[in-house]
C-alpha cells in the first residue's frame, strides 16, 4: 500500500520512547522489555458495522481500535507501551487514514503509547490493532481467583454504549432538548474510555478483573466459569447514567445494564478486608466506583430484582428479558 499513507500515520502517532530501539520502518520492531517486567500482549479486530456502526467518524474509528485493546491491558492491570496496527482499507482515502491516526494518537499520546509497526492492505474496512504492556511479574490480574464472599465492583456505569447504538439507530427530532443527552450516550459508545489507572491501582488488591465488552451478565459469567463460583447481583445497585435513565425506562435501561456490550467498564472482585481500601484508592483516582453484588458457591450469575426476585437466572437463562 502506499508509502505516503504510512508516513502520515508515523507523523501523526509519533511518540518518542526509550524502549522504542526501533520503530515504523524496517522489516519489524526492535523493543527492550524493562527488566524485571513482564509483558502483556493482547490483540483485537473491528470490523465495519460489525464493531461500529458503518459510517462511524475515522478519528472515532481510530480512538475505539486502540481503546478496546487499552481496556483489555487494564483488565490485566498492565501499563501500556507500545501498539502494531493492521489495516485494511477499501481504498488509499488519505483524509480517512488522517482522521484514522489522529482518533488513535490522541488516546496513544495521553497514554505515552508507540505505535511501532503494523501492515496495511486493501480490502473490506477492518482494523486489528495488537497492544503490549508490562506488569511487575506475578501481578497481573486474571478471571480466576474470585473466592466465595468476595464483594463484585464496577467501575463508571453500566449500559450507556448500548442504550447509544439505540439511539444511533432511531431518527431524531431536529429540536430535540434531550439532543446533549443522546450525544453522551453515543460518545460512550465511539469514545470508550480504557480504565487503565483503575487496573494498576486494582493489582495486589482484585481477586479477579476482566472488561466489559460483551454486557456485565456475559463478562462476569466468564470470571464466575474461570474461577469456578457463582455471582449474584442486586439489579437496584447497577451504576446507571442520568442520561440512560433519562432518555429510556427504567426495564430498558437494566437490559441495557446487564447485557449492552461495549461499555469498556472493569468488573472485578475483592475480598472484604480490602473493599474499603479498593473504593478510597478508586475515588482518589477520580474513577467511580460501585459494589453491585458478591461471589456465591455455585456457577453463573443471577441477578436479583428491586422486589427480591430473580431477573435473571443463569444459566438457565434470560426468560425475563425475551
Ligand atoms: P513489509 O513489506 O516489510 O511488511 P510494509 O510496507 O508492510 O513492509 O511496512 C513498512 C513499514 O511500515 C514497516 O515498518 C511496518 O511496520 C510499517 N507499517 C505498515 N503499515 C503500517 C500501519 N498501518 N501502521 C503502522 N506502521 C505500519
Ligand atoms: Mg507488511
Amino acid at each position: 500500500m502506499e508509502f505516503r499513507l504510512i508516513e502520515r500515520i508515523r507523523e501523526l502517532t509519533a511518540q518518542p520512547r526509550d524502549d522504542v530501539r526501533l520503530g515504523i520502518g524496517d522489516d519489524a520492531a526492535i523493543l527492550a522489555v524493562p527488566v524485571g517486567q513482564e509483558l502483556v500482549a493482547a490483540i483485537d479486530t473491528l470490523v465495519d458495522g460489525v464493531h461500529f456502526p458503518h459510517g462511524t467518524a475515522a478519528a472515532d474509528i481510530g480512538w475505539k481500535s486502540l481503546a478496546v485493546n487499552l481496556s483489555d491491558l487494564a483488565a490485566m492491570g498492565a501499563s501500556p507501551a507500545w501498539a502494531l496496527l493492521a489495516l485494511t482499507l477499501p481504498d488509499a482515502d488519505a483524509d480517512f487514514v488522517d482522521g484514522f491516526a489522529a482518533g488513535f494518537a490522541r488516546l496513544a499520546q495521553s497514554h505515552r503509547l508507540a505505535l511501532v509497526g503494523g501492515d496495511t492492505t486493501r480490502g473490506p474496512l477492518s482494523i486489528s490493532v495488537a497492544v503490549h504492556g508490562f506488569v511487575p511479574p506475578g501481578k497481573a490480574l486474571t478471571r480466576d481467583r474470585a473466592q466465595v464472599g468476595d464483594a463484585i465492583l464496577v467501575t463508571g456505569t453500566l449500559g450507556d454504549a448500548a442504550a447509544g447504538l439505540h439511539a444511533l439507530q432511531r431518527p431524531l427530532a431536529v429540536d430535540d432538548s434531550r439532543a446533549a443527552l443522546r450525544e453522551f450516550l453515543i460518545e460512550r459508545l465511539n469514545l470508550p474510555t480504557p480504565r487503565l489507572a483503575a487496573g494498576a491501582a486494582l493489582r495486589g488488591q482484585a481477586s479477579a478483573c476482566i472488561d466489559i465488552s460483551d454486557g456485565l451478565v456475559a463478562d462476569l459469567g466468564h470470571i464466575c466459569n474461570a474461577s469456578g463460583v457463582g455471582a449474584e447481583i442486586d439489579a437496584a445497585l447497577l451504576p446507571r447514567s442520568s442520561a440512560l435513565m433519562s432518555l429510556y425506562d427504567d426495564a430498558s435501561a437494566l437490559r441495557f445494564a446487564l447485557a449492552g456490550g461495549d461499555d469498556y467498564e472493569l468488573c472485578f472482585t475483592v475480598p472484604g478486608k480490602k473493599l474499603s481500601d479498593v473504593q478510597s484508592d478508586l475515588s482518589r483516582i477520580g474513577c467511580g466506583v460501585t459494589r453491585i453484588g458478591r461471589i456465591v458457591e455455585g456457577s453463573g450469575v443471577r441477578v436479583r430484582g428491586a422486589d427480591g426476585e430473580w431477573l435473571v437466572d443463569e444459566p438457565q437463562g434470560w426468560e425475563h428479558f425475551a
